[in-house]
């Protein structure tokens, strides 16, 4: 946090600029650089996974298999991939030349973009924390990293541990909320990753609009499911709820709403139940595997979402554990009223819910959801169980989101390689793999022409009239 009043001395200038000389010193640009920050991040966070694990169990009540799951693994997983396939990423290539400038040969060169800020949330705060930070290590970039206050106990272990790992300062943390961050966007940066909210996000693009400074916006909003695979009810059913449920809700690409057919309403509800059940236990509130709510604030809001809700899975809730059941509800129809969307009857409908309720919305049809899903904001990703292709091929072609995956929720920002990002309010720009390459490098095309023969001289003046076109 800022201890200071001097802004000569506060953190955040610290940080940068500490983070701008060493980048300047060309120090992090030799690919055996590159590969060392790689290789020490991934110690960082082999050498204390209990440490981690306990910061994830504090913060969001996160038990060791999901912690290993969706936040070291997978963490490790893109470090692997990228130290893997970072002395090819980082190869010059070869670049077009037309016929009309030879003789000459181009060479596209990737090079770093400087000094790289990281604003993480609190609901992944290790891999959306580290996972961006891998590919910004790997393009020979330094990095600021901006942990979330909300999640207070990996903040503190990720702001210990950095120092250590990172002896030369490649890498800094600056802990802290508004105020602090507010100070770290003042500064120049050459690259911000912006991970969090649609409000922040405009926050965020304006302030790095003053320094013309490109950014990475990983968003969130409501999420889509189309289910009409009734010969495979249970399974979808307990990948839906899987998806939901995991981390109590709190995931940007987690399902916000299920849309089916009326007549499938009652059967799919009495699998969700079933699967929920199945994963959690009858009580889950007593099992080690099902999350907390971050915090108070979120949770009035969530229980606040129920009211006017027909409760038809779950719906207990206790607010001194932040404690809110796996719960499924039914939204009575508002008549003329949009089913889902800004103009929707009820808020749990219009708000991105970020928690674990999940709205079963009866639609007449595949074409009616995908009229609903086009009503508004483009999703971060969209989720089809159907046994149709042609069903399946409708959302895929007439639907717009971060990503669509069919029968499965979650899985596809696992698949190391595949962009991860959103589109429109869902955000800008991807990263994971090669793309992470692509978002913190320049690709530099680097021309060399001979001075002879001396080609230019038939594009230059004086004219000669004989219509020369390039
Ligand atoms: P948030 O936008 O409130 O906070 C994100 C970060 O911004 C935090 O580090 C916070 O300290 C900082 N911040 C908050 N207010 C600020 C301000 N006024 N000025 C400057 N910085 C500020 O988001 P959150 O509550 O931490 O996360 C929830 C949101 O993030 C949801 O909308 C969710 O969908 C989205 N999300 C998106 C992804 C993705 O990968 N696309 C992943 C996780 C969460």
């Amino acid at each position: 946090m800022s201890t200071t009043t001097s802004p000569e001395l506060s953190p955040a200038r610290t940080a940068v600029s500490g983070a701008r000389r060493l980048f300047d010193s060309g120090a992090t640009r030799p690919p055996a650089a590159r590969v060392g920050q790689l290789r020490a991040l991934r110690a960082m966070l082999t050498e204390n996974e209990p440490a981690f694990e306990a910061a994830l169990w504090s913060d969001l009540h996160k038990s060791g298999g999901e912690a290993q799951l969706t936040e070291i693994g997978v963490t490790l997983a893109e470090i692997n991939h990228t130290l893997r396939h970072l002395r090819r990423w980082a190869r010059p290539r070869r670049g077009p030349v037309p016929a009309s400038l030879r003789p000459a040969r181009a060479r596209l060169v990737s090079e770093p973009l400087g000094v790289v800020l990281v604003i993480a949330p609190w609901n992944y705060p290790v891999q959306l924390l580290l996972d961006p930070l891998a590919g910004v290590l790997a393009a020979g970039n330094t990095a600021v990293l901006k942990p979330s206050e909300l999640a207070p106990a990996t903040s503190a272990l990720v702001a210990r541990l950095v120092p250590r790992y990172f002896p030369d300062g490649a890498v800094r943390v600056v802990e802290g909320g508004v105020p602090e961050t507010t100070e770290l966007l003042a500064q120049r940066f050459d690259h911000i990753v912006f991970t969090g909210s649609g409000t922040v996000g405009r926050v965020v693009m304006r302030a790095a609009a003053e320094h013309l400074t490109p950014v990475t916006l990983e968003l969130g909003g409501k999420s889509p499911v189309w289910f009409d695979d009734d010969a495979r009810l249970r399974q979808a059913a307990r990948r839906i709820a899987w998806a939901k449920f995991t981390n109590a809700g709190q995931t940007c690409v987690a399902p916000d709403y299920v849309m089916t057919t009326p007549d499938r309403v009652p059967a799919l509800v009495d699998a969700l139940k079933d699967a929920v059940a199945d994963l959690w236990g009858a009580d889950p509130r007593t099992g080690r595997d099902y999350g907390r709510i971050v915090n108070e604030r979120q949770f009035d809001r969530l229980v606040g979402l129920l009211e006017g809700t027909d409760v038809v899975v779950g719906g207990d809730h206790d607010r001194a554990e932040r404690y809110i059941a796996p719960t499924v509800v039914l939204v009575p129809s508002g008549g003329e009223r949009p089913a889902v969307g800004p103009d929707a009857a009820h808020p749990v409908l219009r708000e991105e819910i970020f928690g674990p309720v999940l709205p079963v919305v009866a639609v007449e049809s595949a074409e009616e959801a995908v009229r609903v899903v086009n009503g508004w904001d483009k999703p971060l990703a969209l989720y089809v169980f159907s046994s149709s292709a042609r069903t399946r091929r409708l959302f895929e072609q007439h639907t717009s989101s971060g990503a669509v995956a069919h029968g499965a929720g979650l899985v596809h920002v696992a698949a190391t390689g595949l962009p991860f990002g959103g589109v429109g309010a869902s955000g800008m720009g991807a990263y994971h793999g090669v793309h992470s390459w692509r978002a913190f490098s320049h690709l530099k095309p680097v021309l060399r022409k001979p001075l002879a023969p001396d080609t230019l001289r038939l594009v230059q003046p004086p004219f000669t009239g004989l219509g020369l076109r390039l």
